[in-house]
């Protein structure tokens, strides 16, 4: 077997004026840095090939057999404004069709320019992609809908930021790359019949068991709006901050993906925001369910004239699938908090949703480590320094009296805490210091390292204690940059 993937093209079926076909530029002196291996395995991609040649075809130098590259039109709300966007820097080579019949996007991202890149230079830094592949891994890891990384690949050419780095490819893989804001594309820019026929094409490939009763526009919107309150959900069980929720950046799918200035939170606070351009927090921790509402609603806008013929009706009609998003939000929210203090679903009561709140508002007063308060109270980290004080140990004395009162077995809870409360998050200080060791030395141990740990973050044998500490000096001026 000579060819890497097993490829199929069902999104060029949409037409022409969903994408361009551009094929990548080559590099300089392409090197396999990162491969992942065990990914490899799970779809079912080809392992024999030789590092050169798995070099020459992920960073685009030779054309992977089946493909027919291509950049994928779409359009966003960035930061609330309308823009047309489209795949600047990202080619997609294919579907690959797994043994299982799944069907995988492979996609290059920093592959070159595009008819979309504007004035952007099509090309990605070693840094960002490293940052990509391991925050994607760990958010596997942890059990969170993501877009997955394949490989690395080194160009040995120079990207130029606000210093001149080192250029990088990284594989990408996902259910797909439709986004919210390729339906804002079609609704825009394209006919009616488009917008039609991307819903559809979008049912069949990632809802294919939902029967649409009538409205096939409702029903996609309602099937996203549970996926993304589900993975928002998810998102503050670890403190994972996406960043730039924009709605290009929010997939159909459900998955997590752009790992642009995303970072996980150290200490509790929902106001957080590590992304230097966000500036009024309009993406910071505790906002990102707004958000995800936000963006349904742009959705809910882009579907309209195929929702129904008369505006007013089809306002009426999205409006209503949209107004679930707040209560299905908060009963899976809850539940999760709920979950990681050791609550099932049906203990659930006023008392113990106080309980959270207590425990949330003393997190911030202290500012308590997130990760780490949640495994204190399940035993796993002993209690020390803020979680020795009385007000720490009365909430636990409170906790554990509603924990009884409920007929919650000790044991039985902390078996449920456990698949909840990561051991360990890729911490923002422990990741810098991974790609500062790589980019500075070519050194790819704590890399590695870091990684091997952070996708296995519910490992109850393993010692992730050199992991586990928050910075020092907290998170300090820590910040995170877009599109690097
Ligand atoms: P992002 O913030 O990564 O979601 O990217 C937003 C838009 O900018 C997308 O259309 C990207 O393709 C485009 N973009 C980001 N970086 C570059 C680059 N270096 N060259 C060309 N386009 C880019
Ligand atoms: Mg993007």
């Amino acid at each position: 077997m000579d060819s890497l993937f097993h490829f199929n093209h069902s999104y060029q079926s949409l037409g022409e004026a969903f994408f361009k076909k551009v094929l990548p530029t080559p590099v300089g002196a392409p090197a396999l840095l990162l491969f992942n291996h065990s990914l490899a395995l799970e779809l079912g991609i080809n392992q024999e090939l030789n590092q050169s040649v798995l070099a020459a075809i992920l960073s685009g130098n030779q054309l992977a057999a089946g493909s027919t590259p291509i950049a994928q039109a779409y359009a966003g709300h960035q930061f609330g404004y309308f823009t047309m966007l489209g795949d600047g820097r990202a080619i997609l080579l294919g579907e690959h069709i797994s043994p299982d019949g799944k069907r995988w996007d492979i996609q290059l991202k920093g592959a070159g320019p595009t008819p979309y890149s504007r004035r952007g230079d099509g090309r990605a830094t070693l840094r960002a992609m490293l940052r990509e592949y391991l925050i994607s891994e760990a958010m596997h890891g942890l059990g969170i809908p993501s877009s997955r990384s394949l490989a690395v690949v080194t160009t040995g050419e120079k990207v130029f930021r606000e210093e001149i780095q080192a250029g990088a490819v990284l594989t990408r893989i996902m259910k797909s790359h439709i986004r919210v804001g390729t339906f804002e594309y079609a609704r825009q820019f394209l006919k009616t019949e488009d917008l039609e026929k991307l819903t559809l094409y979008t049912l069949e490939r990632h809802y294919p068991d939902v029967k649409v009763e009538q409205n096939a526009a409702l029903t996609l919107l309602e099937q996203v709006l549970h996926q993304q309150a589900r993975l928002i959900a998810n998102w503050m069980r670890v403190g994972f901050i996406h960043g730039v929720m924009n709605t290009d950046n929010m997939s159909i799918a459900g998955e997590t993906f752009d790992y642009g200035p995303c970072a996980f939170l150290n200490s509790y606070d929902p106001t957080k925001a590590f992304s230097s351009i966000d500036t009024n927090g309009r993406y910071a921790f505790g906002n990102q369910p707004n958000i995800a509402h936000w963006n349904l609603s742009c959705l809910a806008n882009a579907l309209l004239p195929i929702i129904h013929s008369d505006t007013d009706t089809a306002v009426k009609m999205a409006t209503e699938v949209l107004n679930q998003f707040p209560s299905l939000y908060t009963q899976l929210y809850t539940a999760t908090m709920a979950a990681k203090i050791g609550f099932d679903e049906k203990s659930i009561s006023n008392e113990v949703i106080d309980l959270l709140k207590e425990l949330m508002q003393w997190m911030q007063k202290e500012q308590a480590d997130y990760t780490n308060t949640f495994l204190t109270i399940q035993g796993t980290l002993l209690p020390s320094g803020t979680y020795n004080g009385n007000s720490f140990e009365s909430w636990m004395e409170k906790r554990n009296s509603l924990l009884s009162v409920a007929g919650i077995n000790v044991d039985k809870a902390k078996l449920m805490m456990h698949q909840q409360n990561p051991l360990l998050i890729p911490r923002n200080h422990r990741v810098e210091e991974a790609l500062d060791a790589v980019v500075a030395n070519n050194d790819l141990r704590p890399f590695n390292q870091l990684l091997q740990a952070v996708q296995h973050p519910y490992d109850p044998a393993a010692d992730y204690s050199a992991f586990q500490e928050p910075p020092v000096n907290g998170d300090g001026f820590y910040a995170t940059y877009c599109g690097t």
